[in-house]
């Protein structure tokens, strides 16, 4: 038994616990994921995908152009008719052999997310993913019931999908794109974020081995030109689009008057809303993993932290002792709880904000912890005396940046967290169940979390209100805009 000498002396620092790179066999380079092969670019480029935790390259990757989006276009567009020809059931089936390889790759997928991308493994791992893997086997149900999702109307595919996704969630974002589209019968051209692009490639791997027919589904790496050539091509039927708001609005403004529908997944600013009768110690956690996860990168992170003035000298106080011991580093160890910045660019925007809040006289704290030599980091950052016209408490940060706002009463923090142009995300956290529900609904926002924050699940619908876009992803309600539904034949069958 140790001596109470012996005990003081223990040191309780972690040990590393790096994720082997040994289960991942990366090309060296990869060409674009077009017709069911992957091809070399006509007039595209190749560019290197580098691990923002390292500087080192992940592999080469090939960038399209123009010529390239009209081919993959073509290819969909010949895929069509045969894809949407086979039963709902059939469909199904590859949906279902599609998730179940994500299951297989599991590993190899989760260190190439954390690798390309700077996120921490634990996330990759046990989120990123598993969801994705969710997401086709739940679309995998949806394909021989779709007449079901829309009140039993008879139902059409649109036709081609071009769906466009940012870096923050690159594999995720892909499956939420592509499973509800193919379940329909529809067939897309994927663009994934010119930083993160490897494993939506790996994900083309799968669907060569899950033998899904040629053209069903071609991926497009690029950046922003790539992704403004496949909105402009004349023969799509639908643009899906994950991203900034300003991009939303530039192809909202090429798509004017075309007639195609568009789903927008745009930014937010959420409130994260703490009542004075809220579980506090809970409530912590919940502040830490709203806006933490995945270095704040995420849309629904929740930025603007609302605390009732009665508790909120403890919740900060609790905030930042947990803050404090937040692990920063090798997004690989398993031990990492805040991973490395997604790419130089994002980090300059981070400090720019950073350092617009201080000049605007808010309170800054952030962790004294020690950075890698290489790569882009920052650590996670705490703002106090923040008033809502302050930059920090306005505009969409998208780092691991937290900004606090207190309110006195109920109207107050309703009225405070409305205050946005935004309208994505919120959380509430109180005892009251009576004060959860009455606050919820008077809250703009697509996705209100209840003494919980950042959970997500394939059959729950997400989506924005007001700049934050327009449209659901997931559930049910992530079928409709991949739909032509007929409002007045309705189907004895239960599928088109
Ligand atoms: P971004 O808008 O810069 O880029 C998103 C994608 O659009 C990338 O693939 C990019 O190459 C492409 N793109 C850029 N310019 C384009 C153009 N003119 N035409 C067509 N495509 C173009 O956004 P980002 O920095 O990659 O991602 C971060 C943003 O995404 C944040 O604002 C975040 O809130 C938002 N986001 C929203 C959701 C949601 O579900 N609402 C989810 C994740 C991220």
């Amino acid at each position: 038994m140790a001596t109470q000498e012996q005990r003081t002396s223990i040191s309780w620092d972690y040990a590393p616990a790096p994720e082997s790179r040994e289960h991942v066999r990366l090309r060296d380079s990869y060409g674009l994921f077009i017709d069911g092969s992957f091809q070399d670019p006509v007039d595209g480029t190749r560019v290197a995908s580098v691990n923002p935790a390292t500087e080192e390259p992940v592999a080469e990757v090939a960038f399209a152009g123009p010529e390239d989006v009209r081919r993959a276009v073509q290819a969909a567009r010949a895929a069509q008719p045969g894809w949407a020809a086979l039963t709902g059931l059939d469909r199904g089936k590859y949906l279902f052999r599609v998730a179940r390889l994500i299951q297989e790759r599991a590993r190899e997928l989760a260190i190439v997310e954390s690798m390309d991308g700077g996120k921490p493994i634990r996330e990759s791992r046990d989120v990123d993913v598993p969801l994705a893997a969710a997401h086709f086997f739940h679309y995998a149900g949806w394909a021989d019931k779709l007449s079901f999702a829309v009140g039993g109307r008879r139902v059409e595919p649109l036709g081609v999908a071009a769906q466009i996704v940012p870096w923050n969630f690159p594999l995720l974002m892909a499956a939420w794109k592509l499973a509800p589209a193919l379940a329909a019968g529809n067939t897309a051209v994927l663009k994934p974020a010119e930083t993160t692009p490897v494993t939506a490639l790996l994900l083309a791997e799968i669907l060569q081995e899950a033998e899904l027919p040629p053209g069903v589904v071609s991926i497009l790496p690029g950046d922003g030109a790539t992704g403004a050539a496949l909105v402009r091509e004349p023969d799509i039927d639908k643009v899906a689009f994950t991203g900034s708001t300003g991009v939303g609005k530039d192809i909202q403004a090429a798509l004017a008057g075309r007639g195609i529908p568009l789903t927008l997944e745009l930014g937010g600013k959420s409130a994260n809303i703490v009542f004075e009768d809220a579980a506090i110690d809970q409530a912590v956690e919940g502040i830490v993993n709203g806006i933490f996860f995945n270095q704040g990168h995420v849309c629904c992170a929740g930025s603007r932290l609302l605390v009732q003035e009665s508790v909120a000298e403890t919740v900060v106080s609790k905030l930042w002792g947990r803050m404090e011991r937040l692990r920063l580093g090798d997004p690989l160890d398993k031990n990492t709880d805040v991973g490395a910045i997604n790419s130089r660019e994002q980090l300059h925007r981070i400090e720019a904000l950073v350092a617009s809040g201080e000049e605007e006289g808010a309170v800054r704290r952030t962790v004294a912890c020690s950075l890698p030599d290489r790569g882009f980091w920052f650590a996670p950052t705490l703002f106090t005396d923040v008033a809502p016209a302050h930059r920090i408490a306005a505009e969409e940060i998208f780092g691991p940046v937290v900004s606090v706002l207190t309110f006195r009463t109920q109207a107050e923090a309703i009225e405070k967290a409305n205050s946005t142009p935004y309208g994505l995300a919120a959380g509430i956290w109180t005892d009251k169940g009576s004060k959860a529900f009455e606050v919820a609904a008077a809250l703009q926002a697509g996705v209100v979390w209840q003494n919980t924050y950042n959970k997500f699940d394939p059959s729950a619908a997400f989506g924005g209100y007001k700049e934050s876009g327009f449209g659901r992803e997931g559930g049910m309600s992530g079928l409709r805009p991949y739909l032509h539904v007929n409002p007045r034949a309705a189907t004895a069958r239960s599928a088109p």
